[in-house]
């Protein structure tokens, strides 16, 4: 649920603000905050909306972090940006609903579409997925300003908290010029990922946002934001998915395929409801056991089932076996997308088209 825009009066404890907030027209601003615009050439600084979803950044012992003491966190903000707050949730990033997802997004392309100076967004969230609410939102929010999702791995309760850090290189990272067309970028220990490629590789260390064999977009360092390539897939600005015109979405899930799986998952799943179904199959498209009847059944059910792979890394590529043309086809090849994150894809393009060359075209493209 998105609660209203906090005043002065809620916030407690941790350093002396001095940000403009939001919503707080009775109370006068601190003197950084009347003139936050002041750089050595008098650009007036970026201004950059931090939407707080909640995860281990904020899930201090006692009681978690509103999204004001998030930014009371960072000493120095407004040296980078003027910032300003929304607290839309605050939970651990798997207690997020899909409509929640959707909700956000559209407050995102609002918030965007409203004013025109505005730099950049970030979004916190919990790190377990973390990876997954990013890719969804690199896919909807349609402008070429960032989205920049951030978190932590310590919480603020634990020696070695680094959410402030990341949440500053964010900051900073959203208000940079050369953010924009990167789409939604994740940062976290001092380096940029992109959305679509990220992944938490590690249960608990710092480090743990990887994206394997492409390699950080840039990173963030005592000097700035620096950037060394860009990712060319379609996204961001250029996005055909409208969050506004997606009332729900669909059900899709995700089966792995392991030594001498049984097909009546799949088969399960589709009784269950579900419009897609993701295999993360073994090397590059073999599945085990009967899973070969369970896709079969989805098929014949008109369930869209799409080829990934469990390897992490790699691409399983469209073409051939019948899928060209305008036949509608069940049968989709998920490119190098991990399984979770063609699912979101899927996802979108469910709630899209059911055209199935369509679907393929966008696993193609995005
Ligand atoms: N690591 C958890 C997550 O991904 C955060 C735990 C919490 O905030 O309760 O959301």
């Amino acid at each position: 649920m998105v609660k209203s825009i906090r005043g002065a009066a809620a916030l407690t404890g941790l350093l002396v603000l001095s940000w403009p907030l939001v919503g707080a027209a009775q109370t006068p601003a601190p003197p950084s905050a009347q003139q936050p615009a002041a750089t050595a050439d008098t650009a007036p600084l970026p201004k950059v909306v931090l939407f707080a979803t909640g995860g281990t950044i904020s899930n201090r012992a006692g009681g978690r972090l509103t999204v004001e003491e998030l930014i009371a966190s960072v000493p120095n903000l407004t040296r980078y940006v003027q910032p300003e707050a929304v607290q839309f949730a605050n939970t651990a990033s798997s207690s997020m609903t899909l409509d929640q997802w959707l909700d956000l997004s559209r407050q995102i392309n609002a918030r965007f579409t409203a004013d025109q100076d505005l730099a950049g967004v970030v979004v916190t969230s919990g790190t377990d997925t973390l990876e997954e609410l990013a890719y969804f939102l690199h896919l909807t929010v349609r402008d070429e300003r960032p989205v920049v999702v951030v978190g932590s791995m310590r919480n603020p309760s634990t020696l070695g908290y680094e959410g402030a850090a990341n949440l500053e290189d964010a900051f900073r990272a959203a208000g940079d010029p050369m953010s924009r067309g990167m789409g939604t970028v994740v940062v976290l220990n001092d380096e940029i990922n992109s959305a679509r490629e990220v992944t938490k590789t590690d249960a608990l260390s710092l480090d743990t946002f990887q994206s394997g064999r492409y390699g950080v977009l840039g990173v963030v360092d005592s000097a700035g934001v620096a950037y060394y390539r860009r990712t060319v897939r379609r996204h961001s600005a250029k996005s055909e998915f409208d969050v506004d015109a997606i009332k729900a979405l669909p059900r899709v899930d995700v089966v792995y395929t392991y030594q001498g799986a049984t097909g009546d998952v799949i088969q399960a799943v589709v009784d269950a409801g579900a419009k897609g179904v993701v295999i993360a199959t073994a090397g590059a498209g073999a599945t085990s056991g009967t899973q070969g009847q369970g896709t079969a059944y989805a098929i014949g059910k008109q369930v869209f089932v799409v080829t990934t792979t469990r390897a992490g890394q790699g691409r399983i590529a469209a073409g051939g076996g019948g899928r060209g043309g305008n036949t509608p086809t069940y049968r989709i090849a998920g490119d190098d997308l991990t399984p979770i994150k063609a699912r979101i894809l899927l996802m979108l393009a469910i709630a899209t088209t059911t055209d199935g060359s369509q679907i393929q075209r966008m696993f193609r493209e995005y």
